[in-house]
């Protein structure tokens, strides 16, 4: 039998090795100046972040769940507060939340692409909400208008958790600018990904970056003496010289995932089964970077199997559960349309260093399982 290579979700090797020279003269510079903790590389990123996005501050921190909760607690969300999350997610959403004392409230998603359904906010509000936390799933804006006009009828304040969405544009309002904050992950598997954790709050408030700039350095600001307490979630200057390089060549990253997504979209829109998600020039108010390709299809696990025999990784998001469905985090609500996209969401493989003939292998074998 013929050998065939392994097509992996993520080939976590391949980024680095695509700039390995550049990645270690950067590493070596680096630790030949000995600038481990908050040196000018980290200074550098944060201004170019800052420009990037077009907002006034960003802030290297650890992850991106350490931004969430910083910025909550900047916010000052906590006991006694409730904030609506989509419980399509990744935990780290709600965990935020949780962690800075407040009530995690999950809250349905709209089928048409998986993300925050702006009509079902209004029925989980109490005289506890503070705000909503949209998330900006697999690269795309939720619908913003709409959880906006919410926020702003009820007196919330809103959050973004942009993790997935790093220059992703709703009405050419790039994510992560929508409510008071927004926060990046730049986990390795992120479109901007560094070489371990990693992560950016953003915001245009004076007060919140202040005091995250502050909370993310053991309460300490320009003078060595605590302001406020704190704690240690600074982003390592060492990834911050690896994110400056990827920073330079952002938006190639995203034009080929854009590419990639069109690419399935052409081989793959025509099968009944599947429900795509939108197209990267099918929507006039999105701007999409593809951090996921995540669709629906009704014979799901056949479909994983048959893939696997071919050597295709492909993965269900977060072991097939949304968040309130975790029975030892004791959420007790129904959601039906997230419960029924994990029934049938799975993701297929989308990365900047993957080739068109790996793309291609991977559509040929969905059409092949379907017989078309
Ligand atoms: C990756 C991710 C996070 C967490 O990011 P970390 O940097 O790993 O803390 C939070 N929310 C979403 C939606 C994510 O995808």
């Amino acid at each position: 039998m013929k050998h065939v290579e392994p097509i992996s979700f993520v080939p976590y090797p391949r980024l680095f090795k695509t700039h390995e020279e550049e990645y270690m003269d950067i590493i070596r510079d680096v630790l030949s100046r000995g600038a481990y903790i908050m040196q000018n590389d980290l200074e550098e990123f944060e201004a170019g972040l800052a420009d990037y996005i077009g907002v006034k501050h960003a802030i290297g921190v650890a992850d991106c769940t350490n931004g969430l909760l910083a910025g909550l607690l900047a916010a000052e969300v906590g006991v006694g507060d409730e904030v609506i999350f989509p419980s399509h997610t990744f935990v780290a959403t709600a965990g935020a939340i949780k962690l800075a004392g407040a009530t995690p409230v999950p809250c349905d998603i709209r089928p048409k692409d998986g993300l925050m359904n702006p009509s079902d906010i209004e029925r989980h509000i109490t005289k506890q909400t503070r705000a909503i936390m949209p998330v900006q799933l697999n690269g795309r804006i939720c619908e913003m208008d709409e959880i906006s006009a919410v926020a702003h009828k009820h007196g919330l304040q809103i959050f973004e958790d942009s993790a997935q969405a790093l220059g992703a544009t709703y009405k050419g309002q790039q994510a992560g600018t929508f409510g008071d904050f927004g926060a990046f992950s730049f986990y390795p598997a992120k479109t901007l990904g560094c070489f371990g954790d990693g992560g950016a709050l953003i915001t245009n408030d004076d007060h919140i970056a202040d005091t995250v700039k502050s909370f993310r350095d053991h309460g300490r600001s320009t003078t060595a003496d605590p302001v406020l307490w704190g704690g240690n979630c600074r982003l390592d200057n060492l990834q911050a010289a690896v994110l400056n390089f990827q920073l330079a060549r952002y938006p190639q990253t995203i034009e080929r995932r854009r590419e990639i997504a069109r690419r399935y979209r052409d081989a793959l829109q025509e099968i009944d089964d599947l429900q795509l998600p939108p197209g990267p020039d099918g929507d006039q108010d999105n701007f999409d970077i593809f951090q996921n390709y995540e669709l629906q299809a009704g014979r799901r696990d056949k479909l994983r199997n048959f893939l696997s025999e071919r050597k295709i990784a492909s993965m269900i998001q977060w072991g097939g559960k949304a968040v309130h469905q975790f029975a030892a985090l004791g959420f007790d609500v129904e959601l039906p349309s997230t419960e029924d996209f994990f029934k049938r969401c799975m993701l297929l493989p989308l990365n900047s260093y993957m080739t068109n003939a790996e793309v291609d292998r991977i559509c040929d074998a969905v059409r092949e399982f379907y017989g078309t």
